[in-house]
């Protein structure tokens, strides 16, 4: 099956959907042999599918979204495997008629299986529950040589040489097209709660170094900001257990946020927030924030990585003109930044005073909306993330002729 996608005066390349593993492989090879290049899609949702002229010499579009067979579920040994095109949403609902979940956090609910293990997602959970590289045990994809490869396995404790699951996380496309994955998946966590406290961009910090120095156990943290506008944060923490547990964590968690921190059970509503931290973690929560912010489509999207220490000494200060919407994982940690502007120039000038708040050993830089005159190359040094050159000679290694066309890689 193939999608147009775009009808423009310059012939535009139509999207090749397989509708099985087979039909995808067979669609590689010919491209090997006719020497054209393939930029690989799951559902879009990050963007990144604009169409592409055949006359600037782009490449053939293909998209895993059809790719849908569920290969097994077995709650009792905690494994769960399928094909790249299922969705966040549908995995979880699919997790959810036997009390389970796969621990990773999809900014959007039709993000595809393929795509979150190629873009190495990470959300509110990331460092407390272990993510997504803790969650994938096995995948399957077809290389540059048009071949199927089969790495890792369906059990949780597989003892494999060279690691080749873990190797295609976060490639963006660039080393393989992924058609299977297989993930551990856990239960349902016991009665989640989560103590949350509004506060503003100069004390959230500060709550949180200290939630860090006592070591309180906790399931997730998220600070999002509050409101459409305004320099209101929202910090939530998350925690669970049987009540004793919750009740102690409570506490000590009541402790360092003060009096005026409330405590809600998971998706109980506040008449106060309608959008708070932690909301929809687990199924896609980006588009939450973006209603309650009212940017219909976020004009910039950066996100900085950097260690926790880095997080709580950031000053951002210097932003505030700008009035940017953010989300901050602090723990592991990243800060995620929006614009509802569209002007690529005013763009560029947020992108540089940012860049000047960022410590520059220790952090990098990802683009994942802006307009198109605003690429990897404003982000300077941060956009290159450590081991960057090993990404580089890997994708030398195993894709020689570049078939997979990939961005990140003409850094
Ligand atoms: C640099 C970058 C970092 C991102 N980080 C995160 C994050 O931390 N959390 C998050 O939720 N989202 C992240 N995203 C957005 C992310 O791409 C989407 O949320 C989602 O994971 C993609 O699902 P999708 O099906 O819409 O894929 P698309 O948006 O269509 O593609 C996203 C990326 O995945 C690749 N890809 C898609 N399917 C396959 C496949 N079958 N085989 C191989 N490669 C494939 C594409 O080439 C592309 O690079 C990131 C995006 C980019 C570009």
């Amino acid at each position: 099956m193939t999608h147009t996608v775009a009808e423009n005066a310059a012939p535009t390349v139509s999207e090749f959907v397989p509708q099985s593993v087979e039909q995808a492989r067979e669609w590689v090879l010919e491209r090997i042999s006719l020497e054209q290049s393939i930029r690989i899609h799951g559902n879009g949702t990050s963007g990144h599918s604009d169409p592409i002229s055949l006359e600037e010499g782009g490449c053939f579009p293909v998209s895993s979204q059809d790719l849908k067979t569920i290969h097994f579920f077995d709650p009792d040994d905690l494994v769960a495997g399928m094909q790249a095109g299922q969705t966040a949403a549908e995995m979880q609902q699919l997790l959810a008629q036997k009390k389970m979940q796969l621990m990773v956090n999809p900014w959007y609910p039709d993000s595809t299986l393929g795509g979150m293990v190629s873009a190495n997602i990470s959300g509110p959970n990331r460092m407390n529950m272990g993510g997504l590289r803790d969650s994938l045990i096995g995948i399957e994809y077809i290389n540059g040589r048009g071949e199927l490869v089969k790495a890792g396995g369906k059990v949780v404790k597989n003892v494999t040489g060279y690691d080749l699951t873990r190797m295609m996380i976060g490639h963006l496309g660039g080393l393989g097209l992924i058609t299977s994955v297989n993930f551990k998946i856990q239960p349902f966590v016991i009665d989640p709660h989560a103590l949350f406290l509004e506060t503003d961009l100069q004390n959230w910090q500060n709550a949180v170094g200290l939630l860090q120095s006592r070591r309180i156990p906790l399931d997730w943290i998220q600070a999002v900001s509050a409101s459409a506008e305004g320099n209101r944060i929202l910090l939530g923490a998350g925690f669970s257990g049987n009540p004793e547990r919750r009740s102690r964590i409570a506490n000590e968690l009541q402790d360092v946020f003060g009096e005026k921190s409330f405590m809600l059970a998971d998706g109980d509503d506040s008449p106060e927030w309608p959008c708070l931290p932690g909301k929809e973690r687990f199924n896609g929560f980006l588009p939450a924030y973006l209603e309650h912010w009212q940017i219909n489509q976020p004009g910039l999207h950066l996100q900085a990585s950097l260690p926790t220490a880095d997080i709580l000494e950031l000053s951002l200060e210097s932003l505030s003109a700008w009035d940017p919407r953010m989300i901050i994982h602090p723990v592991g940690g990243d800060l995620h930044l929006f614009l509802g502007e569209q002007d690529g120039d005013r763009q560029k000038k947020f992108i540089q005073t940012l860049l000047k708040c960022l410590p520059r050993q220790s952090s990098n830089m990802r683009l994942l909306r802006s307009a198109p005159e605003v690429g990897f190359e404003h982000l300077g040094h941060f956009a290159k993330p450590p081991g960057y050159s090993l990404s580089c000679r890997l994708k030398q290694h195993l894709d020689p002729e570049e078939l997979f066309d990939a961005p990140y890689y003409r850094m």
